[in-house]
């Protein structure tokens, strides 16, 4: 076989790649999957930022909490990291549910959220009428 060196030069295209991302069906909801695990990353640099996530599980001590000598900059730190860690699990659960096919099914009332609030917060876990009432899952 003789070596193919013909793939070092570029193939001339006429229109530049316009071609659907792969996995998702075209004309449907979009891929929540990949703005999730988008999510997913982003929130975990932060939280590997402030020094704290490091990629082990949801670990919150309360003892940590309640002690007097925690100083109001680590207190900072750590509500920051605290609302960091819940949009990771709501995140996290997100995805769980994918797998499961239970995504997008809100988990007070049972009945499916609406696909735009889900585009503008893929980790909703109610739907809009129970979430403005404040309803939380039992
Ligand atoms: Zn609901």
């Amino acid at each position: 076989m003789a070596a193919d060196t013909s793939r070092l030069q570029a193939p001339s295209q006429g229109a530049p790649t316009e071609a659907p991302p792969s996995g998702s069906p075209d004309g449907e909801a979009p891929d929540f999957r990949a703005l999730l695990e988008q999510e997913r990353q982003e929130l975990l640099g932060k939280l590997a930022e402030l020094g704290v996530g490091d990629g082990q599980e949801l670990h919150y001590d309360p003892n940590f909490a309640d002690s007097s000598q925690v100083t109001a900059e680590r207190g900072e730190v750590e509500a920051l990291a605290q609302t960091l860690r819940e949009a990771l699990d709501e995140v996290e659960r997100a995805l769980a549910k994918l797998d499961e096919g239970t995504y997008g099914i809100c988990e007070v009332c049972g009945r499916p959220i609406a696909t735009a609030r889900l585009e503008a917060k893929p980790a909703a876990r109610r739907c809009i009428d129970c979430a403005s009432k404040g309803k939380t899952a039992p």
